[in-house]
C-alpha cells in the first residue's frame, strides 16, 4: 500500500512531469548542491569530458530525478532512465549500456535496490568503460568483452546507507538533498501555480508550504487538491481559507502530520513510548516497513517526534507533546 501523499500512478507521473523544472534557475532551493553541480558541469564541458558519476541521496520527492534531468539538459546529452529493481539481469544492463552514446547519462532510481550481480557488472562499466558478459551457461558458457561509450551514471537513493562501500566509492560526486524550508517551498508553489494557471495568494501558499513536510512533491499535490477545492467551493483562487479546507480534507494537521504519522505516534504511545521494532510498528499501522522507513520516519525523526534506537523506535519529546501527553520518567 502506498501512502496517499506519495503514490505515483500514471496520472501523477504526468502531473509531476508537467511541473518538473528543466534548468537550475527554475529549481528553487538546494543552493549548495546546485552551485556545486554548476561548477562540475562547467569544468567537464570545458575539458570536453563526460561528467563524473553522481549519487543523489535523500528522502523521496525532494528533486533527485529532477536534478538528474537538469544535469542532462545542461550537459546537452540524452538521459536514459531505469531503476534498481528493473535491472534484473546483467543482460538488461548490457543492453542499456551498449545502446548509449558517448557522454549520455544513465539515471538509475532506487539504486540501493540493484541486485549484487548487476552492481558488480556496473563497477567495470563505471571505471573501465567495458563489461564482460557471460553468455549461455554451464558447458557452453563464454565470456564476451563489450566496450561501452563513456557515460555518466547518476544514481538516486533514499537509503544511501544500504549501498556497499565499493559501490559508493565509485561515485565522484555525492550530494545529499535536504528537506526544503518554507520560503523555498513557497517559490516552488508559486512556480507550479503559474504553470497550472491557478491564482495562489501569499497566505494560501504559506499555509501549504508550512505543512508539506519540507517536500516539493507533497507541496505540488497539496496545490492540486487546493485548486479542486477553490474551483468547487471558492472563486478559483487558492487563499488561506481554501488551503486550510483542502488540508483538513486530506487529514493533514497544523504541523503537517498525516493520519499515518499520527497513527505511528499513537502506536508508540500505547507501547509506553517504545522501543517498538520496525516490523511490529508496520504491522500495527498496516503499512510496508520499507515505506515507514523511507517515507514517514525521516521527517518524524528530523522534526523530533521520534528517535531510532538499536532496540526500536521511541517517542520523543515533540511526539508526546503533539499527542497531549507527558512522558513518564526520563525520556532516553
Ligand atoms: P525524487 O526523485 O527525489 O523522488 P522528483 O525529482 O521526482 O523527486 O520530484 C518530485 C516532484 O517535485 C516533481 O514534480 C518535481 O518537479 C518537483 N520538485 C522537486 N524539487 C523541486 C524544486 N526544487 N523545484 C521545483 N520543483 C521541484
Amino acid at each position: 500500500m502506498q501512502p496517499e501523499a506519495m503514490n505515483t500512478s500514471r496520472t501523477d507521473a504526468a502531473f509531476e512531469n508537467k511541473l518538473r523544472p528543466h534548468a537550475f534557475d527554475e529549481f528553487p532551493g538546494q543552493d549548495q548542491i546546485k552551485s556545486n553541480l554548476e561548477i562540475y558541469i562547467a569544468a567537464a564541458r570545458k575539458r570536453g569530458e563526460p561528467l563524473d558519476h553522481i549519487l543523489f541521496s535523500g528522502p523521496p520527492g525532494l528533486g533527485k530525478t529532477t536534478l538528474a534531468g537538469i544535469v542532462a539538459h545542461e550537459m546537452n546529452t540524452q538521459m536514459r532512465t531505469t531503476s534498481g529493481p528493473a535491472l534484473e539481469r546483467p543482460a538488461d544492463l548490457a543492453g542499456l549500456l551498449t545502446s548509449m552514446q558517448e557522454g549520455d547519462i544513465l539515471f538509475i532510481d532506487e539504486i540501493h535496490r540493484l541486485s549484487t550481480v548487476v552492481e558488480e557488472y556496473l563497477y567495470s562499466a563505471m571505471e573501465d568503460w567495458a563489461i564482460d558478459i557471460v553468455m549461455e551457461s554451464g558447458l557452453y558458457a563464454k565470456s564476451v568483452h563489450l566496450t561501452i561509450p563513456r557515460f555518466t551514471l547518476i544514481g538516486a537513493t533514499t537509503r544511501e546507507g544500504l549501498l556497499s562501500a565499493p559501490f559508493r566509492a565509485r561515485f565522484g560526486i555525492l550530494e545529499r538533498l535536504e528537506y526544503y524550508p518554507p520560503e523555498h517551498l513557497l517559490a516552488i508553489l508559486h512556480r507550479s501555480a503559474k504553470i497550472l494557471g491557478v491564482e495562489l495568494d501569499e497566505e494560501g501558499g504559506m499555509e501549504l508550504a508550512r505543512r508539506c513536510r519540507g517536500t516539493p512533491r507533497i507541496a505540488n499535490r497539496f496545490l492540486s487538491r487546493a485548486r479542486d477545492v477553490a474551483d468547487v467551493k471558492g472563486d478559483g483562487d487558492v487563499t488561506e481559507a481554501i488551503a486550510k479546507m483542502a488540508l483538513k480534507m486530506m487529514g493533514v494537521d497544523a504541523n503537517g502530520l498525516s493520519e499515518m504519522d499520527r497513527r505511528l505516534l499513537e502506536t508508540l504511545l500505547r507501547h509506553d513510548g517504545g522501543p517498538v521494532g520496525l516490523k511490529t510498528l508496520a504491522m500495527t499501522v498496516g503499512e510496508e516497513d520499507d515505506t515507514l522507513e523511507n517515507v514517514y520516519e525521516p521527517f518524524l525523526i528530523r522534526e523530533g517526534y521520534i528517535i531510532k534506537t538499536p532496540q526500536g523506535r521511541k517517542l520523543a519529546a515533540r511526539g508526546y507533546d503533539t499527542l497531549g501527553h507527558t512522558p513518564s520518567g526520563d525520556l532516553f
